[in-house]
């Protein structure tokens, strides 16, 4: 007899009882079914008191799953998140739940990663930098240093991460390697496979099939598999022997789960490795402002890598081309169309960097000023081609073009701004016997698909490649010397505090494709703002004198990572219901942290998009200068909030957010 404590993959702040028939070999840990409301049911044991006896009401777990018990590693990881970040704990545990308990999931079957791209081995030796770096880390094994390697794009981070990772497996341990997208996983497991023959390597990410990813899980749970890369899901996977974590783009908002269970993979891998006394790495050429302070701090160890791996290369060029009073044909200013036809002349690539897709970000009447929205959010539709359709981003509402200004009847509509349909169709009217391929989320849907187009960039199968973001990490092409960046003036003024960091780094990172070999680069920035800082920093190259400058900005406004600030975002089909919500939950927040050590209460405000898929939004920021007191009021502020929204409200609690 005896009651087992069961977190099941629903909303609540707490535990189920259930009694344990005679004969099941329950533990914490173990993964369980029982019913909740008469409905069958996962869970995961979290605490078991053998002396008590189950109440009259309290029924019985129907069947223990025939795996080994989730390792009090990861289960306390999860409780940790469950509670950190204001989560249900059996939605926190949930990540931890092997994927082979679960039902298969719903995207098919496949060959996993059959579709990786060739890639000759890249096993040059270290160069001196790299190999300070890659003996600081070896010099700290059994410690929990955290690293922060700050090196510039193209100085060969990965060799370091590799040379580390050698070392840990050589002496018997295991690696976890996060990454931020599933599209960088298969070429980095083609290098681990040539510069590590012999080790084996896994990955994990959502985007393999059901079956590669259990078989990936199990082969990391038993120790077989000694590398395993990953996407954030990847930080639950139990690695008994692991001895070394790296987060490679560290900076990556992508590591920071934005629904449900909004966890930091980041923070988790440094929490991890601080409990399990190993070191991690966190690489980035634009690291986060969060790890620089801390590195300022001397919290963590700064690494540096300041020059490019390859000896043949240097600093790419960058040169600012103004667009008012230019004679800019189709979105192109003359300098980049003459540099464009240089490259194609020489037989080098060119990429064309614009951040929206589609073919023009609005649709606008001339004669009256009316513009397409949509009618579900506070935002414009997008004029999209082949089909030709007007589409939301941030819903699913799509119409069909209108041929007449609905509010004057006027036919003249003109479609407004530049996204990459309309980029790639101007280059192809001005280079029309260049070969041109197009990299964004419309393109590459299908799996395989971006890989396929990586291959022809690599076969120099492709002159100029016009996308967004998607191409601006970790993309190696030696053919690759001239990037154009287009349109980023209009990120620069955003009411996001975090708006400048981000676009320096992906700036940044777009900017440092360009001459990766022996080949010299050039950046042509297309813009009317160029004294403004984030362009200053792209010029300079020099990330630590604006991450200086930004991180003393904060110290001033009294903003992360100085602070530590909470988000409460709440909507619901009426404004009234959201803004009643939000300032009883400012009154009640004020109650709560009177006396709490510092914590400071803003007013409700609109959310960055004020509407969104039909439902109004709005938010309370809460912040205090020291994590405890806030960690501390959160979840009384929680407890306080259920039930005083109503049923048509949704809200959650953001801890660390990333997004305002
Ligand atoms: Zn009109
Ligand atoms: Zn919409």
């Amino acid at each position: 007899m005896g009651i087992a404590r069961v977190a099941l993959p629903v909303a609540v702040p707490h535990a189920f009882d259930y009694w344990i028939p005679e004969g099941l070999d329950v533990r914490r840990g173990s993964v369980v079914r029982v019913r909740l409301a008469n409905r069958s049911s996962l869970g995961v044991v979290v605490g078991i008191d053998s002396a008590s006896e189950p109440g009259l009401r309290v029924q019985p777990i129907d069947e223990v799953i025939a795996i080994p018990p989730i390792a009090d590693e990861i289960l306390d990881l999860a409780l940790f998140v469950g509670r950190y970040y204001q989560a249900a704990p059996g939605l926190a545990l949930e990540l931890a739940v092997p994927p082979s308990c679960k039902a298969r999931s719903r995207r098919r079957d496949g060959a996993g990663v059959a579709d990786v791209p060739q890639l000759a081995p890249a096993s040059h030796a270290l160069n001196p930098a790299q190999r300070a770096a890659a003996q600081a880390i070896l010099d700290a094994r059994g410690t929990s240093a955290v690293f922060m390697l700050h090196g510039v794009t193209g100085s060969g981070k990965t060799e370091v991460y590799l040379a580390a990772a050698q070392d840990a497996v050589e002496r018997g341990g295991q690696v976890l390697i996060l990454m931020p997208e599933i599209n960088l996983t298969p070429q980095f497991e083609l290098r681990v496979r040539a510069a590590l023959p012999g080790i084996r390597a896994v990955t994990l990410h959502s985007g393999l099939a059901a079956g590669t990813r259990r078989a990936s899980w199990d082969a990391a749970a038993s120790g077989a598999a000694r590398i395993v890369l990953g996407t954030r899901l990847a930080m639950f996977t139990p690695m008994p022997e692991l001895a070394l974590v790296v987060v490679d783009e560290e900076h990556d908002d992508s590591f920071k789960q934005q629904e449900a269970v909004r966890y930091h993979a980041r923070d988790l891998a440094i929490l991890r490795a601080r409990r399990r006394g190993i070191p991690v790495v966190l690489g980035s050429a634009t690291p986060s402002l969060e790890t620089w302070a801390r590195s300022r701090q001397g919290r963590y160890r700064a690494l540096a890598l300041p020059a490019r791996a390859d000896p043949r290369a240097s600093p790419p060029s960058i040169a600012f081309v103004p667009l008012r009073g230019s004679r800019t044909q189709d979105g192109l200013s003359p300098p980049l169309r003459d540099a464009i036809a240089q490259r194609l002349a020489r037989r080098e690539q060119s990429l064309l960097f614009i951040n929206r897709r589609g073919y023009a970000p609005s649709l606008k009447c001339a004669s009256c000023a009316w513009e397409s929205e949509c009618p579900r959010c506070a935002a414009r539709l997008v004029v999209h081609h082949a089909p030709d359709r007007l589409r939301c981003h941030h819903c699913a509402h799509v119409e069909r073009v209108t041929r007449a200004c609905p509010q004057c009847g006027n036919v003249d509509l003109t479609p407004l701004g530049f996204g990459t349909q309309r980029l790639e169709q101007a280059i192809r009217t001005a280079f029309p016997q260049a070969r041109v391929a197009r990299i964004d989320r419309d393109t590459t849907r299908s799996r395989g698909a971006f890989a396929a187009v990586r291959q022809q960039v690599e076969d120099l199968e492709v002159d100029i490649l016009v996308g967004t973001q998607m191409l601006a990490k970790g993309h190696d092409f030696p053919r690759l010397t001239l990037v154009g960046i287009l349109g980023a003036d209009n990120a620069l003024y955003s009411a996001d505090f975090r708006a400048t960091e981000r676009l320096v780094a992906l700036l940044m990172q777009v900017a440092g494709r360009a001459g990766r070999a022996g080949l010299p680069g050039q950046v042509i920035v297309q813009t009317d703002f160029p004294d403004h800082p984030v362009y200053r920093a792209l010029a300079t190259q020099d990330y630590a004198a604006f991450a200086d400058e930004l991180l003393a900005e904060r110290e001033l406004a009294q903003l992360p990572p100085v602070t530590r600030v909470a988000l409460l975002a709440a909507e619901a089909h009426s404004r009234d219901d959201v803004d009643r919500f939000l300032a009883s939950a400012v009154e009640r927040a004020h109650a709560l942290a009177e006396g709490a050590g510092g914590i400071e209460v803003f007013p409700p405000v609109p959310a960055a998009m004020a509407r969104r898929a039909g439902y109004e939004r709005g938010q309370v920021l809460v912040q205090c200068p020291r994590r405890a007191p806030l960690q501390a009021f959160l979840p009384r502020w929680r407890d306080a909030l259920v039930g005083i929204g109503g049923s048509k409200l949704r809200w959650a609690i953001d801890v660390d957010p990333v997004a305002f």
